[in-house]
């Protein structure tokens, strides 16, 4: 009976003493992050697997309610919400200031929030992406004011705190799209937005890159999210990947665009910086 208490008690100091080096060793101890568009879809996946890793995050997105429902639900302590529409400079630079009043400095900014915008009617010679000839410019400003103007304008106030509040260091990861590297994956719109914010990327790391800001970008396939709005656009979506990706099997989730969000943000990938990390199954 003593030999047999002892290996209990010896497996649960074992048990324990594993669970203790987890929680020493989760992925962004410490750090603090913003997470734009962070209230549902892919962002809310971001947002719970960088508080899962240790970072306290401030969402920040137009959707109050959402938003702060997801705040209250993680624990206010490590996660809260505030208002900010990416397209609007003044909301961008307040974010980041409450941000830094809330938590003493900001570590990592995740650029997620983006918009699909409406596909132009159809040519009518069998184009796959719609009319260019029926485009829409206030669409198509639209669309590129929230995509890429407002990643730029995340890239430009997160590189100036994280200058002032920690001396430089720090990592910028913004969610493109496979609609950034082919075309014909999306409105004409959508799809420059994230041709822009793949340049964009690119030109800010070699920017930032002399004091230590890594820049990078994730390009996610079609993941069945609030932004497709019908049963339709969702099936069509998950067709299309299931017949362009060369990996067969898995199905993609928002949970694996927060994994390589997860990498990129944190020290793990401490010299990468300037790529764009497409999760498409290979469809690329
Ligand atoms: P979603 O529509 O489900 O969520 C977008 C979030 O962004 C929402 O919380 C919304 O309120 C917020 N948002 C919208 N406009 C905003 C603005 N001006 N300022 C602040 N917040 C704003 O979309 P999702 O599918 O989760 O997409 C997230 C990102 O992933 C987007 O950049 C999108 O382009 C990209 N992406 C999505 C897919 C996909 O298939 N779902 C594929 C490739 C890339």
């Amino acid at each position: 009976d003593t030999v047999a208490l002892g290996t209990v008690t010896n497996n649960a100091v074992a048990a324990s003493a594993v669970l203790v080096q987890q929680q020493q060793h989760r992925r962004l101890e410490g750090k603090v992050a913003i997470v734009t568009g962070g209230a549902r879809g892919i962002g809310e996946a971001i947002v719970r697997a960088f508080v899962r890793q240790g970072a306290r995050v401030v969402i920040a997105d137009i959707d109050g309610a959402a938003g702060e429902a997801l705040a209250a639900a993680l624990g206010g302590a490590c996660c809260s919400y505030v208002h900010c529409d990416v397209s609007v400079e003044a909301d961008v630079e307040r974010a980041v200031g409450c941000c830094v009043a809330r938590h003493g400095r900001l570590d990592v900014l995740c650029n997620n929030a983006g918009v699909l915008g409406r596909q132009a009617p159809p040519a009518g010679n069998g184009a796959r992406s719609g009319g260019i000839a029926s485009l829409d410019a206030t669409e198509f400003d639209r669309v590129l004011r929230v995509n890429t103007l407002g990643a730029a304008l995340g890239m430009k106030h997160a590189a100036r705190a994280m200058l002032q509040s920690r001396g430089g260091g720090g990592s910028i990861v913004s969610v493109a799209s496979v609609a950034g590297v082919l075309g014909g994956m999306g409105p004409h719109a959508y799809t420059a937005s994230k041709h822009a914010l793949v340049g964009l990327t690119k030109n800010a790391a070699c920017e930032l890159g002399e004091h230590g800001i890594r820049v990078n970008c994730v390009s996610p396939f079609g993941v069945a999210t609030p932004m497709l709005v019908s049963a339709e656009e969702v099936e069509k979506a998950e067709e299309m990947v299931r017949g362009m990706a060369t990996l067969k099997g898995p199905t993609l989730r928002a949970g694996d665009i927060a994994e390589a969000a997860l990498f990129l943000a944190s020290d793990e990938s401490r010299y990468i910086s300037g790529h764009n990390l497409v999760v498409d199954g290979g469809a690329t």
